[in-house]
């Protein structure tokens, strides 16, 4: 009887995993495998790091990503359980069920992974090379499908290579994804837990185990079309500062905060109530790692409106001038 795992594919494995840990910890990018799709993974606590996912695939606009944790104490340090959240994660998980939970006080994700929100999505996947990577990092890691933008979810590896081999520093092969279907995510962030994207593990199971219906979003907890519509980008609701936001700014007009970009700041900048620069020398990866706790920053200081420097619309400047015009919208 061959003996296993054979001595020399475990050697094998182990140092793929440590390799894999060793270039997420440098701020690297690794796809990952998972049971639902193969992720493009990096460290969820790294701005920089998660700006690199959005360079790589190539998105257009930034959404809250999953943060993958590999056990129930780690997601604990990121995220508030209920009681409906800690029975859904100890009866799913490891699978295919994400959790959207306020962030905790001691959460450490980046204000990229959550797209600013102050709710965390949470998962912990049913890989077992995936859950030893996590592990070893000690760190949750965000990661999004491993696809280009708009284009299929991988779930092979050689699929995976396809889409972003030339922008990864690692491929982690685990075979084919067994569920070969996004998570379920369900928001367990007020009084009744919401289903926010139907997936890998049915409604029925999580309503026999709550005991009562799980609402969709977009219906009444009596199951009734609030008649707004839902697409895929709508689940989370975007975060917006309290500021007026005025966009392009080439003057810094009076009681307004400044928000810069590049070495060459806005007429009048020395006037500002505040000022944050997202990137002093005009980089973009940069940039979009500061954008979301810089907006933050600068909505608590004392001013009517947040001034925003031009920002070029080349790579990840469109996902962050995308951002910035839904803030400037959001007070019309
Ligand atoms: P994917 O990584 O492609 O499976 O997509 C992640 C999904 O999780 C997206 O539809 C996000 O809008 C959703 N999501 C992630 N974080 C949150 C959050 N904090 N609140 C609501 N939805 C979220
Ligand atoms: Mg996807």
């Amino acid at each position: 009887m061959t003996p296993w795992p054979v001595p020399d594919e475990k050697a094998a494995r182990d140092a793929g995993i440590a390799k894999a840990v060793a270039h997420l910890a440098t701020g690297r990018l690794v796809v990952i495998p998972t049971e639902t799709v193969y992720g493009l993974a990096a460290d969820a606590t790294h701005g920089t790091a998660v700006a690199g996912i959005y360079q790589a695939k190539g998105r257009p606009a930034f959404n809250p990503l999953i943060s993958h944790v590999a056990s129930l104490e780690m997601a604990q340090r990121q995220g508030l359980f209920n009681t409906d959240a800690e029975r859904l994660a100890r009866a799913f998980w490891p699978g295919p069920l994400t959790l959207v939970l306020p962030k905790a006080h001691t959460a450490t994700v980046a204000d990229l992974t959550t797209a600013g929100l102050d709710t965390v999505a949470l998962r912990f996947p049913d890989s077992a090379i995936t859950c030893a990577i996590i592990a070893q990092f000690g760190r949750p890691i965000a990661a999004p499908s491993a696809n280009r933008s708009g284009r299929i979810s991988p779930t092979t590896a050689e699929a995976a290579a396809t889409e972003l081999g030339d922008r990864v520093a690692m491929i982690v092969d685990g075979g084919p994804c067994r569920v070969g279907l996004e998570s379920t995510i369900v928001a367990c962030t007020g009084e009744t837990p919401v289903l926010l994207r139907p997936g890998g593990v049915s409604r029925e199971a999580i309503e026999a185990l709550l005991g009562r219906p799980l609402v969709r979003v977009g219906q009444d907890v009596g199951g009734n079309e609030t008649g707004k519509p839902v697409a895929p980008g709508m689940l989370a609701s975007h975060y917006a500062p309290d500021a007026a936001v005025r966009l392009n700014v080439t003057d810094i007009r009076d009681g307004e905060a400044l928000l810069a970009f590049g070495p060459d700041l806005p007429a009048g900048a020395d006037g500002a109530v505040a000022t944050r620069n997202l990137s002093p020398d005009g980089d973009l990866v940069e940039a979009a790692a500061n954008l979301f706790s810089f907006l933050r920053a600068l909505d608590t200081a004392d001013c009517t409106t947040i001034a925003v420097a031009p920002i070029p619309h080349s790579g990840l400047g469109e996902a962050i001038n995308d951002r910035l015009a839904r803030a400037a919208a959001a007070r019309g």
